[in-house]
């Protein structure tokens, strides 16, 4: 899985679908975002959709 440098997303692929940034292999951790809305960590990272986040991405 590689990382949005951006939003932080995972994905398989070369270029973010959310905000159409290069993503990066080179990232710790990961948070699991279900309910954007009400979820302190999405808040704090400006995630707006569910789905699988990286904590730090390089
Ligand atoms: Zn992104």
């Amino acid at each position: 899985m590689k990382a949005c440098k951006n939003c932080h997303r995972l994905t398989e692929a070369p270029i973010c679908q959310i905000c159409q940034m290069p993503t990066s292999k080179t990232w710790q951790g990961y948070v699991v975002v279900s309910d954007p809305e009400r979820s302190m960590i999405a808040h704090r990272m400006n995630i707006t959709k569910k789905g699988k986040y990286a904590l730090k991405v390089r």
